[in-house]
């Protein structure tokens, strides 16, 4: 089966579409299907995955994202966003002896984080930003 890609600026427009449809979407899963019937209205090859929807949808900001963790045992915590991609923060705090300690890490571009104990996404809730 031969599949075509959507250009960027169409998934986003999808996505804004479904969001303004729907309101709030409460799994990854639900939006991918969702967006890919939307741009699959155009182009029937037309596909594109739930991460990828995902991470432009948090990146171009058309959704307010609720996360809802599991915590794994173990496991190295990310460098970068497994949400969208981005940069993370560290998150420290004072030592008294005016040193810092890791507490763990957050995204500044949407709101994921995790403590020593890596925490990984479990579900998605998506909701149109008003
Ligand atoms: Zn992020």
């Amino acid at each position: 089966m031969a599949y075509k890609i959507p250009s960027k600026e169409e998934i986003v427009n999808a996505i804004a579409s479904c969001m303004s449809d729907y309101g709030v979407i409460n799994s990854q899963h639900k939006l991918g299907d969702l967006v890919r019937k939307k741009i699959q209205e155009k182009e029937q090859l037309y596909h594109v995955s739930d991460e990828r929807i995902r991470r432009l949808a948090v990146n171009h900001r058309l959704v307010d994202l609720e996360l809802k963790y599991k915590e794994a045992r173990g496991g190295r915590l990310p460098h970068k966003c497994p949400i969208c991609g981005s940069k993370l923060n560290r998150l420290k705090n004072m030592t008294i002896d005016g040193g810092t300690v890791t507490l763990g890490y957050s995204c500044q571009t949407c709101k994921y984080w995790t403590g020593l104990n890596k925490n990984v996404p479990a579900r998605y809730v998506f909701s149109s930003r008003r």
